[in-house]
């Protein structure tokens, strides 16, 4: 049941802001990355692994990660959660979509003009200019390298300690601070800048509304609404309720 503030809410929207973490995406299969510390990962923490000097320290090792977990989104599907998303892009006036996901997910799901403000596991680029490389040799110690300049390749994700791309994270920022409601979907809101978003939203008096099974930070703020659940089901419920009363 989707209480009736929220419907109101969004119904007099005209400018509605979705904000997306690994939760949307667990039920696709793709795990957290707390989840993906399993198997032969499992004795690495997530900052052994995704940051620059993980990177630097062991290269084939920080490489042979993400090629896993490139496997699981390019088996993935995009779920009822993300599908839902794609109806509520339709049914605002103006809808922004951010994602601190690297799955690609939303783009497959159908969602136009998504903000990736961590990359996308799916693109390998050149460990020195950055530059998108889109074939390469498999060498037999990984990680690849650059054919222009023979430097390493790597996934072209924000690892833990570096700068967001700035266009999409001043994009973000300035939907966060101008929109009506912004609805926080599977994340934790630990992870800065993006846990900041809302904080923005909040501030310039934005209905906020989080779809999180878990409490988070933003759940005990009294304004905030909670629709405690999976995204999987809560989003399709939201956009069902938002067809039904119109
Ligand atoms: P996160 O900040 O994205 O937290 C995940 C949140 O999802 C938790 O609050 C959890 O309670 C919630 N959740 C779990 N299942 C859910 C469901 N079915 N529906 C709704 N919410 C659900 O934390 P993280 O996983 O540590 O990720 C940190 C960063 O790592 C991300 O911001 C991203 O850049 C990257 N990452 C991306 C992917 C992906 O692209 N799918 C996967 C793992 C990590």
């Amino acid at each position: 049941m989707i209480p009736p503030p929220v419907i109101a809410a969004l119904r007099g929207a005209r400018h509605v802001v979705a904000l997306t973490g690994s939760g949307i995406s667990a039920e696709s299969g793709i795990p957290t990355f707390r989840e993906a510390q399993t198997g032969i990962w499992a004795q690495f923490r997530p900052e052994e692994l995704a940051t620059p000097e993980a990177f630097a320290a062991a290269p084939a090792r920080v490489w042979e990660w993400y090629a896993w977990r490139r496997t699981l989104v390019q088996a993935a599907a995009p779920n009822a959660g993300h599908f839902a998303l794609v109806r509520l892009e339709t049914l605002a006036p103006r809808f922004t979509l951010v994602t601190q996901n690297v799955d690609g997910l939303h783009a497959r799901a159908g969602s136009t003009a998504v903000l990736e403000l961590h990359g996308n596991i799916l693109r390998t680029v050149c460990s020195k200019d950055r530059q998108v490389v889109e074939s390469w040799t498999e060498p037999a110690q990984p990680p690849p390298r650059c054919p222009a300049c023979d430097m390493f390749l790597r996934p072209d994700v924000v690892w833990f300690g570096e700068m967001l791309p700035m266009r999409q994270l001043e994009a973000a920022m300035a939907a966060a601070a101008a929109c009506d409601v912004f609805i926080a979907v599977g994340t934790s809101g630990l992870v800065y800048p993006a846990a900041g978003l809302p904080l923005v939203a909040l501030d310039n008096g934005a209905t906020v509304i989080v779809v999180n099974p878990d409490e988070t930070p933003l759940t005990s703020h009294p304004t905030v609404h909670h629709l405690r659940g999976a995204a999987a089901a809560v989003l399709p419920a939201l956009a069902d309720a938002l067809t039904a009363t119109r």
